[in-house]
């Protein structure tokens, strides 16, 4: 949602006259976007601040977007006297105007909430060559009680679906061919007349196009509608990332997720019944509040009923103005327990990927080839339906391409691929 943002941004900035540049050195405007879902996110970007300082001349204007200008407002202005901008998630349109007083010696905090924001006249501008991301829907009526994207990104608003069809087909006509539709709880998208399922339909019907992905949804939204659609529509693709948080039904009720584990399970078996060979990844927090022994035992027996392909896994992070913070402190789990039982956790996710990847060996994927690999030397990164991510040999000409493999080595989570001929490349098992 955060390059999704800074590419509306860019965009914004870019249609007023400025031009983007490659790094910090002689910019005239810094823009630090920033995340605020845990207390090292924040603790990065104060670090990232403080770098920044020795590129600034003296007229070099600094501002902090996003969730944590949103959260902290007036008081960044306050704690770091080179920031002269504190701009939150709505307030992206007056960006310019904003800047322009900035220069002028001016400082501001820009961090009031609009319902009717979509920034829908602005063109952005992508980093990705590959694949699109979206917004269809700004911020969360959810309140899970760890959680501030609430209180940093407003309520919940949809995106017409008819402003994301012609979005779609803007991607298509720069050459895109994969797109993922972003929001907090992405399938409880409903524009008034349409739900999401209806928006796969349609964005997956857009001429051109040949991917369609989405994050994240909640399990309380899987309705039939969007299931069927899911399983319908041949460009979506056969992978769910679906947070989990825990498998406790106890610690979930603590978290206000609305669902408990046995619910959590059967949206799994519904999704798996529904479409073959879907892989499925998660988020999962570790160490909230009041999380027993056994309810931290109740997640690993979780991921291992479930056998996540891969999963986000968080250390419980207390945020400010969260409910959560009215929880009894004695509830607070150590951080040398919450460090064992994250190192247990991870452990046991790798290992899980591991054997099923393992087990993909001489399978056969279509792969969208992404970028360079990170080693260079005639080998690329590319990304199957089922979200695999595999490194094939070729040349830099090849991004943006279509690429039939088979899968002949893993690392435990990442795949090499051999090119195979189109013809004889079997359905996903
Ligand atoms: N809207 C998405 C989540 C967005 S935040 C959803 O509901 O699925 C991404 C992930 O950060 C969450 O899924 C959660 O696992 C993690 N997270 C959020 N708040 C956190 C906190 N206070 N401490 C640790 N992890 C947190
Ligand atoms: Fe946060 Fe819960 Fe909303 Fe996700 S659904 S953004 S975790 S409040």
């Amino acid at each position: 949602m955060n390059v999704s943002d800074s590419e509306l941004m860019l965009g914004k900035l870019t249609a007023s006259g400025y031009d983007a540049v490659d790094g910090p050195e002689g910019a005239d405007v810094i823009l630090v976007n920033t995340c605020a879902i845990r207390d090292n996110a924040e603790q990065r970007v104060i670090g990232r601040l403080g770098e920044l300082r020795r590129f600034m001349g003296r007229d070099t204007i600094l501002g902090v977007t996003g969730c944590m200008a949103q959260r902290l407002g007036p008081k960044l202005l306050e704690t770091d006297s080179r920031v002269s901008l504190v701009v939150g998630p709505d307030a992206y349109r007056a960006l310019p105007q904003l800047i322009d007083g900035a220069r002028n010696g001016e400082r501001f905090t820009a961090t009031d909430f609009d319902l009717e924001e979509h920034y829908e006249d602005f063109q952005a501008r992508r980093f990705d060559g590959v694949k699109a991301w979206i917004p269809v829907q700004r911020g969360c009526d959810y309140r899970c009680t760890y959680c501030i994207v609430p209180y940093t990104r407003g309520s919940e608003r949809s995106r017409q679906l008819a402003d994301v069809v012609r979005e779609t087909e803007e991607v298509v006509a720069q050459g895109l061919t994969e797109v993922v539709l972003l929001g907090q709880t992405v399938n409880s998208y409903n524009d008034g007349t349409s739900d999401f399922g209806a928006l796969l339909r349609a964005v997956g019907a857009v001429p051109g196009i040949r991917r369609v992905r989405y994050t994240s949804p909640h399990p309380n939204d899987f309705s039939d509608s969007v299931i069927r659609a899911m399983a319908e529509v041949p460009t979506v693709c056969e992978h769910v990332h679906l947070p989990m948080q825990s498998g406790s039904s106890r610690t979930l009720k603590r978290m206000l997720r609305r669902y408990s584990r046995e619910d959590y399970l059967a949206c799994v078996d519904r999704l798996r019944a529904a479409i073959p060979g879907l892989t499925i990844t998660t988020d999962i927090i570790v160490g909230f509040p009041g999380e027993t022994d056994d309810e931290f035992e109740e997640t690993l027996s979780a991921v291992r009923e479930v056998g996540f392909d891969d999963a986000f896994m968080f250390k419980f992070s207390m945020r400010d103005g969260t409910p959560a913070q009215r929880l009894p402190a004695e509830l607070t789990v150590p951080d040398a327990v919450v460090d064992e039982r994250f190192e247990r956790l991870k452990d046991l996710v790798r290992g899980i990927a591991r054997d099923k990847n393992m087990r993909r060996l001489g399978e056969r994927r279509e792969v969208l080839i992404e970028k360079e690999a990170r080693k260079g030397d005639g080998l690329l990164q590319a990304r199957s339906r089922d979200f695999k991510t595999v490194i094939v040999p070729g040349d830099l000409s090849m991004i943006g391409t279509y690429l039939h493999v088979e899968l002949t080595g893993t690392t435990g989570s990442t795949f090499t691929g051999a090119p195979v001929a189109e013809r004889a490349a079997l359905p996903m098992a």
